[in-house]
């Protein structure tokens, strides 16, 4: 018979019902009712706050290199970042589908306009290239840290990394913040690419000069090739996307950008104007950096929530069964196939899952059909191009709303959720091409006009 971990899947269901759900690709949500206060579980993550601000100081530093080289960041000074903008007829499409009342005021965070690589992957991909970059500057006396960064941009220094390679695996959109930051230094770039990953993905990063290396298999596969590749090459750098706290720190200066975001939005966020954040998640760095940093800056006000495929759902089930990276969805029968190519992950972070467990509120699954249905109404309604795995995080104020179980739980009453902000993380999407984006756009609306 077979097992999973010692133990029947009829075993498992016994004893954690809702992996039957999970295996059934049903919708599901599950609130992790060992949630501790962040003053406690902040410590227990093995990174702190001075660890992002170093990362945050890193990438003012560069800010000069980088409106230099990427002329589209200079009028923000070379630091890469996005909006956030209120959606309401998105809430009302969705409050009205749920059969819910308002709670609150639904945002997107629009990492899918950010610049360079129009996804959330420009803010650890790119930060974790700057910090090796910075490294192997400083030690062969190529610059100071006190100096004007844009001398990085000479002949002379991109000749100095040419010396040197970066490898990293990845379903796409890490791979073109990997490849294009690196690519521009000039070091010598390859990207290990599941076969899920975008053909156009692909032309992008081979037209920019990056190795880009096919693989038939899915993302986990591709990561091992990567980091193989990258173990026989002492020059070689690999970034571990299941594991590295330089991409994770990189995304978690996101928070302190968002908290002057909303406060010049006029937007409150403390006890009693808690703030819901919706993250979609591949492999967990992305969202648990983010987290974490949110956390470091609004404790206990932030509620982080994860959302997932159903056909993808490793996050939910590593953190459920507390098998974490010791499990995939594939050993449950769960296929990893999804059109939301930045989440089609089996396996989650072993280094993400546990850091952060005890900081993360929930975690739900999204059908692709939904992601589409909601691509197509985030275009048609608020004027915004997404990429499927960018809407993943839209439903979550359903999902809340819709659990007033939990909300008694977490101690948010009617009157502090009427003044709650529900914040989705649009992950990626403005570099999809306008032929691609057009048969995204119309799968969605085939999709709803069928259940209308
Ligand atoms: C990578 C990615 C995510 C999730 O990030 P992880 O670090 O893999 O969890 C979400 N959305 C998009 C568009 C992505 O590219």
């Amino acid at each position: 018979m077979k097992t999973i971990h010692g133990r029947t899947i009829e075993d498992w269901v016994a004893r954690h019902p809702l992996i039957e759900e999970l295996v059934a690709l049903r919708e599901t949500r599950w609130f992790n009712p060992a949630i501790a206060p962040a003053a406690t579980a902040l410590g227990e993550v093995g990174l702190s706050a001075a660890d992002v601000a170093e990362a945050s100081a890193r990438l003012r530093r560069f800010a000069p290199y980088i409106a230099r080289v990427f002329p589209e960041t200079a009028a923000a000074g070379g630091i890469i970042e996005s909006g956030v903008v209120p959606v309401p007829k998105l809430q009302r499409r969705i409050l009205d589908e749920a059969g819910l009342p308002a709670g609150g005021a639904l945002w997107l965070k629009t990492d899918n306009a950010l610049p360079i690589s129009g996804s959330i992957k420009a803010r650890g991909g790119i930060h974790e290239v700057l910090w090796h970059a910075e490294r192997l500057a400083l030690q062969a006396g190529l610059i100071r840290a006190d100096e004007d960064y844009a001398a990085l941009a000479s002949d002379a220094a991109r000749a100095f990394f040419g010396r040197h390679r970066i490898a990293v695996g990845s379903t796409g959109n890490l791979g073109l913040s990997i490849g294009i930051m690196s690519a521009k230094l000039g070091f010598q770039a390859s990207v290990h690419m599941s076969a899920d990953a975008r053909q156009w993905k692909k032309d992008r990063l081979r037209a920019s000069g990056v190795t880009v290396v096919e693989h038939a298999s899915d993302y986990t596969v591709a990561v091992e090739q990567g980091r193989r590749e990258a173990a026989s090459d002492p020059a070689c750098h690999f970034v571990d996307d299941e594991n590295s706290p330089q991409l994770f720190l990189g995304y978690a200066v996101a928070a302190e950008r968002l908290a002057g975001q909303l406060q010049a939005a006029g937007v409150r966020v403390d006890a009693e104007h808690p703030l819901f954040v919706y993250l979609p998640c591949g492999v967990g760095g992305g969202p648990g950096g983010v987290a974490f940093g949110l956390k470091l800056v609004f404790g206990d006000a932030v509620h982080c929530i994860f959302a997932e495929p159903t056909h993808s759902p490793c996050m939910l089930l590593g953190v459920y069964t507390g098998l974490h990276d010791q499990v995939s969805v594939q050993d449950f029968g769960i296929d990893n196939l999804t059109a939301a190519d930045g989440l089609a992950v089996g396996r989650p972070s072993g280094f993400v899952g546990k850091a952060m467990q005890r900081l993360i509120d929930g975690y739900y699954t999204v059908t692709d059909e939904a992601l589409f249905r909601l691509l197509a109404l985030a275009c048609d309604e608020e004027g915004v191009q997404l990429e499927p795995s960018a809407l993943a995080g839209v439903p979550g104020m359903a999902r809340v709303l819709g659990d007033p179980a939990y909300l008694e739980r977490i101690g948010v009453t009617p009157a502090q959720l009427a003044n709650a902000t529900h914040l989705a993380w649009a992950t990626g999407g403005s570099m999809v091409p306008p032929a691609e984006f057009a048969g995204y756009a119309d799968r969605g609306r085939r999709l709803l006009a069928a259940s209308a």
